[in-house]
């Protein structure tokens, strides 16, 4: 393999070079494009958001959510009827002024997200109780003027997602759909193989014109978090500007409660940042594109028995219902295993005139590079094999996560462990003013929030200002 197309620091030596070299060199994402932050997503990155969106959409249709589309062109007028919502977003939404050569009479917002647009729609649509619950998903893009593009995946000025935004008669059906948007993202997060932190946030880092939101976060192997899907319990704060109401079954009129949520292509990140080693990404088998890659080694004469032993196992696999790939390039066994382990694939089988003397394969694990010798006549043990690295990978999650988070008592302690990153633990009183000075004075680690559905009890006094602490929570420095 030639230098240009490994990876070329370790890890530890420099942690955002690795992860550049590994999204592109493993052509996950080309950032060569025309325009800065607008990325392309290759087809490898592309097929591992397909698994994602599957699986979602599956569970979409289970809970009765129905896909639809909607323009992604906002009226400045919307705009202004939910100015609280928007402010939040304002400084990066891109806005059209022309069109067809001539200035429009009224600017239009390209979507940053589309409550303003739907939620128009909903106001039109929804007219008694009978009408609700309205669940609608988009599979969309948004585009956000993001100043920090540095990282692939993480931040970009367009990104593929589903938001989905519903509206209920009751908060307690309202807040039955977070419950249900958790559960599904928590199956998303076992397919990935990731144990995150779910985490309610603190008041002030909601979602513009949310109550509250459950955010999933993920510890990445650089100490720092970053912030997979979002689900939003909306409240009434739009269904008032927007005049969502309906009459209940007393004719009385009633404005509707909401939620939305939405999980991106940044998930592709996450993983890569979460599971890769220094020879590249490790794909949780659930989710990758090919879950075996089968690579020939050859010797001169041997070439046909060898690929047809190959083409066999090929077969096999695949009749298991595997996403199997007979690598019969014309590169070097040596170079392909390079390349797949940095494309992450899970499970590795190599034939050779000697396996196939002795009717059976070897079978390299990405993990941890174990190899085992399986019969010809055994292939069905792939499955088990499988599903024993997806476990695996979870497990190393779960530890990962356990390992790294740690208790901070007082203000100089939590400074100091900030300055290594990872998951801190402290009590605080919920005043506004601790939460800013934590966030200054740690560095930019800041409260991410208290564990979702998890109360704990304060092991102590507030971190900063010492008086009785409300709450624990969670602290990292995020992407
Ligand atoms: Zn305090």
């Amino acid at each position: 393999m030639s230098e240009d197309l490994g990876v070329s620091v370790k890890r530890e030596e420099d942690f955002s070079k690795w992860y550049l070299d590994v999204v592109r060199k493993g052509n996950f994402i080309d950032q060569r494009s025309p325009i800065k932050g607008f990325d392309v997503i290759l087809p490898w990155g592309y097929a591992i958001w397909e698994e994602i969106q599957k699986r979602f959409d599956t569970m979409l249709k289970e809970h009765d959510v129905k896909n639809a589309y909607f323009p992604m062109f906002i009226p400045e007028h919307l705009i202004k009827k939910e100015e609280e919502h928007f402010k939040g977003f304002k400084a990066e939404t891109f806005v059209v002024t022309e069109a067809g050569g001539e200035k429009l009479d009224e600017r239009l917002y390209v979507r940053p997200t589309s409550e303003t647009i739907m939620y128009y729609m909903y106001s039109l649509w929804i007219r008694s109780y009978k009408d609700l619950p309205l669940k609608i998903n988009q599979w969309n893009n948004v585009i956000r003027f993001d100043t920090k593009v540095t990282k692939p995946f993480l931040r970009g000025r367009e990104f593929v997602w589903s938001e989905a935004h519903t509206a209920h008669a009751t908060r307690e059906d309202a807040v039955e759909m977070v419950n249900q948007a958790v559960g599904m993202y928590s199956e998303i997060y076992k397919m990935m193989a990731i144990e995150p932190l779910i985490i309610v946030r603190p008041q002030s880092d909601t979602f513009a014109g949310a109550d509250f939101s459950v955010v999933f976060d993920t510890l990445l192997q650089d100490g720092k978090v970053a912030q997979g899907p979002g689900t939003h319990m909306l409240g009434q704060h739009f269904s008032k500007p927007f005049n969502i109401q309906y009459l209940d079954k007393q004719e009385k009129k009633q404005y509707v409660w909401q939620t939305s949520w939405g999980i991106s292509t940044r998930q592709l990140g996450i993983l890569i940042m979460h599971h890769g080693d220094d020879k590249g990404a490790i794909l949780p088998p659930e989710l990758s594109p090919i879950q075996v890659v089968i690579v020939p080694i050859m010797f001169k004469g041997k070439e046909s028995v060898v690929i047809e032993k190959a083409k066999e196992a090929e077969d096999k696999i695949k009749k298991l219902g595997l996403r199997a790939y007979l690598d019969d390039r014309d590169y070097t066994a040596g170079f392909k295993f390079n390349e797949w382990e940095l494309k992450g694939v899970p499970l590795r089988i190599e034939i050779g005139p000697r396996d196939v003397e002795g009717k059976e394969v070897t079978v390299v694990n990405r993990v941890d590079n174990s190899k085992t010798k399986i019969k010809m006549t055994d292939l069905q043990e792939i499955t088990n094999l499988l599903n024993e690295i997806q476990g695996q990978l979870l497990n190393k999650s779960r530890k990962f996560l356990s390992e790294n988070i740690t208790d901070a008592k007082g203000l100089d302690q939590l400074r100091n462990l900030a300055k290594k990153g990872f998951w801190m633990r402290a009590n605080w009183c919920g005043a506004d003013e601790c939460e800013k000075n934590i966030k200054s004075e740690c560095g930019g680690a800041e409260i991410r929030g208290t564990l979702y559905k998890k109360e704990e009890t304060p092991f102590g006094k507030c971190v900063y200002c010492n008086k009785d602490a409300k709450h624990v929570v969670y602290i990292a420095k995020a992407y």
